[in-house]
């Protein structure tokens, strides 16, 4: 009787183990070949992967003149304000866990944003890109290894077409102060469920 117990808790470890081992090396596969071939996911910054609004709040409050270098200064230094959108940012754990190059393009302006590359450079190791304007995303998106790209702006899913990438939309989340056009799924591209958060 015990030795029967104890072989189908074995039985049980191997079939556990086998399946584990399955998984890691589908995993492996999948790594390997996304590495190789160098693919890359996109996400854009404000109200795609992060709430950003106290970020943008507080700026406005210390600066008379929304635009200036002081401006964008304060807002690329406020990111202990900033919380990531739960979905989004765990989709881009999700990729780059799983061999992708992950590109963040933020609308803003470059100034004093050393400190905030820096805060993402375990996710996006020299891949986060201060743009300036939205229409120069695509610029970043052209060379052709870019699989996806995630944004919340009409002009994200336009960006992304121009550069011949899948669009994704993110939702932006309740309190959001993101400008420029926003009609989800208006362009015929996939609206990303629950990514509001
Ligand atoms: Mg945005």
């Amino acid at each position: 009787m015990v030795l029967k117990d104890a072989r189908s808790k074995i039985e049980k470890t191997w079939t556990t183990t086998k399946k584990f081992l399955a998984a890691m090396s589908v995993w492996g596969l999948v790594f390997s070949l996304v590495t190789i071939a160098r693919l890359g996911v996109a996400f854009d910054y404000d109200d795609t992967l992060v709430h950003s609004e106290d970020s943008f709040a507080k700026a406005a409050r210390s600066v008379q003149q929304a635009g200036g270098p002081q401006y964008w200064h304060i807002v690329n230094n406020a990111y202990d304000l900033e919380s990531p959108k739960l979905l989004p940012y765990g989709l881009a754990c999700l990729f780059r866990g799983f061999g992708f190059r992950i590109l963040i393009l933020a609308d803003r302006q470059a100034g004093g944003g050393d400190a905030l590359r820096k805060e993402w450079r375990r996710l996006a190791p020299k891949g986060f890109v201060f743009v300036g304007a939205p229409e120069n995303k695509h610029l970043h998106l052209q060379d052709g290894r870019f699989v996806l790209f995630f944004g919340d702006s009409d002009r994200d899913i336009l960006e992304a077409k121009n550069a011949g990438v899948l669009g994704v939309r993110v939702k932006r989340g309740k309190k959001s102060v993101g400008r420029g056009e926003y009609n989800p799924g208006a362009l015929g591209e996939q609206v990303l469920p629950f990514s509001e958060y």
